[in-house]
């Protein structure tokens, strides 16, 4: 941990602007504690890892957008990243629009998990999920959230007329992977395009959200591509991946240094690489994200992004929180414990429809031992 402050301290001595890793040395985010102003967009990272290895402090990737007109978007919602929302104790009932970038299991692999926990936590209408088409239907987006409904069928109809009716539905909007700029999502002042990405098979994906003047750019997993270097550019808060090095990512995975040159360079975006996609987009933050933070292989990344990009710049983990406004960005870590009760739910939840019943067989209810008698069931 020294050795890490001493090398961070050195490298922002000598090439200027502070680049951190919120862990060490942002000021603390107390969740729940501060309403966001009206013209404010908070942004917290809920995950910002790969899929190997998933680690307590650094889960796969997912962000959450929140505005100051109430609105709350997450993008992506990979393997983990669901343990740091809850954690935050968020109000559900808001929470029911999901952009996905791709389906790799690190950016959609808690969409079950949020699914189900939103549901029983607050959300208690239809969750929208956003994303593209792939090549063939079998490979997009949609054939992907169906099967994943699919694998719930037995979790959604075992909880008839105990939750809301329609906090068990799922409205898929798949667009289109290949139009350039498209608006794929459009209301409450709120407008969020889309373009293409380069990443393993067609299909994956970036977004550009748009209010109140304000400018969010989420980049999926990508190799650095015209596109985003078109549609990004000075917008004010900058998302982009930025892989370990190929010497990094052989000495980290064991690998040899052809298969790690072409997944960190050519399916993906290495720290030299990102700096220069940053220099060109010109963002008031720009974001470094599906990063593996051990102390040699993040002394390496933020040296080589220092080759390419001198401007602002934040190398991301879990529970980084940026306060975005017209005048200034602030950038803190959030804390909590590791134990959390569930967030309060609304009287709007409480009050909405439940139909139905989920019923067992005379074969399995026949199985009910005497010995125990539940206490009787209440009017309501
Ligand atoms: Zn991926
Ligand atoms: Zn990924």
């Amino acid at each position: 941990m020294l050795n890490r402050l001493i090398v961070l301290v050195t490298l922002c001595i000598v090439l200027g602007p502070v680049s951190h890793a919120a862990d060490d040395q942002l000021p603390t985010f107390f969740p729940n504690t501060e309403v966001l102003a009206a013209d404010e967009m908070r942004i917290t990272a809920l995950g910002t890892g790969l899929p190997t290895p998933l680690t307590r402090v650094q889960k796969s990737t997912s962000w959450m957008v929140e505005l100051g007109n109430g609105d709350v978007f997450l993008f992506d919602i990979g393997t983990g990243s669901m343990e740091n929302l809850f954690g935050l104790r968020p109000d559900f009932s808001r929470i029911d629009k999901v952009f996905l970038s791709h389906l790799h299991t690190d950016h959609f692999g808690d969409l079950d998990a949020f699914y189900v926990g939103s549901w029983l936590s607050g959300r208690y209408t239809p969750l929208h999920v956003y994303g593209a088409t792939g090549e063939t239907p079998e490979l997009g987006t949609r054939a992907a959230v169906e099967a994943v409904m699919k694998a719930v069928a037995w979790d959604t109809k075992s909880r008839t007329g105990i939750l809301p009716d329609l906090g068990g539905k799922v409205v898929i909007h798949e667009f289109d992977y290949r139009k350039e700029n498209q608006v794929v999502y459009e209301e409450r002042g709120v407008k969020i395009s889309s373009w293409p990405a380069i990443h393993s098979l067609d299909g994956s994906v970036s977004y550009r959200l748009e209010w109140n003047g304000l400018s969010f750019v989420f980049g999926g997993d990508t190799r650095p591509n015209r596109w985003f270097i078109k549609y990004a550019v000075d917008a004010d808060f900058v998302i982009h991946e930025c892989f370990p090095t190929p010497e990094g990512l052989a000495r980290f995975n064991q690998w040899e240094m052809r298969p790690s040159t072409f997944v960190s360079s050519y399916i993906h975006t290495p720290p030299e690489g990102f700096g220069k996609v940053m220099s060109a987009v010109r963002p008031r933050m720009a974001v470094a994200y599906h990063t593996v933070l051990l102390p040699d292989i993040y002394q390496g990344m933020l040296e080589a992004i220092r080759k390419t990009y001198d401007g602002p710049l934040t190398i991301a983990t879990d529970l980084t929180v940026w306060n975005v406004s017209k005048d200034k960005i602030v950038t803190r870590a959030a804390v909590f414990p590791d134990r959390v009760t569930p967030p309060p739910t609304t009287e709007a939840f409480k009050k909405a429809p439940r139909s139905g019943e989920a019923k067992m067989s005379d074969y399995i209810m026949d199985g009910v031992w005497e010995g125990f008698t539940p206490p009787p069931l209440p009017e309501n």
